[in-house]
């Protein structure tokens, strides 16, 4: 008991992190077409998350942008909380800078959503029954929504559409695309004395009606009957495929706005799988950005290596760009330097930072350095 409140800020951080996602570009190279398999080649890419608050004035986002575009930062993946004029005001600066700006949200999990929180139906459910409208698991804002129920998806999927809309903007970026985490990183566990050896029913979603009763009309059988639900395959595809479609539809909203779709998504798909139930390698998607950071799951720089070289693999044949993403608020210069060049020698279409404000003058003088041929 006495270690919960230390567990909740670092978690916090650990969560807050795996939600920051990248996106792509569309006037630099980014086919907005699924026909081009061919493309030329790209510059390696530059981009980072940072997030917008509407209370700052032009002059402080054009000062921070110049920073970006100074260093060599060819995109940024902006947080507007899913607001779409703050979006649009923010787009003629960061074009001032050449950088290229990805609409960068929240997707399942909606902390703070005015609408979603007049429907207390609309928030997953856990296998020992409670709901992330007033029992969230892990932190407070983990507010997770069905991805099954109509209203729900109708919303998530009209958020998207209005930030796509906005002009100027080069994709739509997902974020938190995924079931709440059942497997936290093992690097956490017995710092914090939380065992996840199995698959809990407090972090095991969604158990609401609708998912149930779909999945018993096409399977006969209901999970709530299950003495081990982790062992059933289809409730575990199901809950994969019902994530992969709300993916195939963002990707159809966007395109149908001349815009691309990218998402933040975990290091590698047997490990998103395992960890999130996300499974990115078999979405229609433009281009992923893995959070590939390493010191949460007690891992070397050259495991950013490693997990690049296994998406890039499984990658293989589908018209997705990878993106390494990488946390640098904890890195040397010199591990900077290593963890950009894992990125590229293992195939990486670029890299992104996590985040923009975070990066120090020593971390800069890298990223321009590795920029150079
Ligand atoms: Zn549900």
């Amino acid at each position: 008991m006495i270690k919960t409140t230390k567990f909740l800020p670092f978690l916090a951080l650990f969560i807050f992190t795996l939600n920051i996602s990248c996106e792509t570009k569309k006037e630099t190279g980014f086919t907005t077409t699924s026909e081009n398999a061919e493309v030329e080649k790209e510059p390696f890419k530059f981009w980072t998350w940072i997030t917008a608050e509407k209370t700052r004035t032009d002059a402080s986002f054009d000062e921070e942008f110049k920073k970006y575009g100074d260093n060599g930062l060819d995109a940024i993946l902006i947080n507007t909380y899913g607001d779409p004029e703050l979006l649009a005001r923010l787009v003629p600066i960061a074009k001032k800078h050449n950088l290229e700006v990805h609409a960068w949200m929240f997707t399942m999990n909606r902390p703070g959503d005015k609408v979603a929180e007049q429907h207390p139906e609309w928030y997953a459910v856990s296998r020992d029954g409670k709901s992330c409208f007033d029992e969230p698991p892990y932190v407070g804002y983990y507010k997770w929504l069905c991805p099954t129920r109509k209203e729900s998806r109708e919303h998530i999927l009209g958020l998207i559409e209005g930030l796509a809309k906005v002009e100027g903007v080069a994709s739509f970026h997902l974020d938190y695309i995924r079931y709440s985490d059942i497997f936290l990183p093992i690097g956490l566990l017995p710092k914090y004395d939380l065992k996840q050896e199995t698959e809990l029913p407090e972090y095991d979603f969604c158990y609401c009606d609708v998912c149930t009763a779909e999945f018993e009309k096409e399977h006969h059988k209901n999970p709530n009957d299950f003495t081990n639900p982790a062992i059933d395959m289809e409730w575990k595809n199901f809950r994969l495929n019902k994530v992969k479609a709300i993916v195939d539809e963002a990707y159809k909203i966007t395109h149908e706005n001349g815009k691309i779709l990218t998402a933040a998504v975990f290091p590698y798909p047997e490990m998103a799988d395992h960890m999130v139930r996300q499974r990115w390698d078999k979405w229609k998607v433009d281009a992923v950005l893995p959070m590939i950071y390493n010191v949460f799951y007690n891992e070397e720089i050259d495991w950013i290596g490693y997990a690049t070289k296994q998406g890039v693999e499984d990658l293989k044949g589908r018209n997705t760009e990878l993106h390494t993403g990488i946390y640098v608020p904890e890195m040397t210069v010199n591990q900077l330097k290593e963890a950009i060049n894992q990125a590229k020698s293992n195939g990486a279409n670029g890299v992104s930072f996590f985040d923009g404000p975070a990066i120090t003058e020593e971390q800069w003088q890298v990223i321009k350095a590795s920029q150079k041929p």
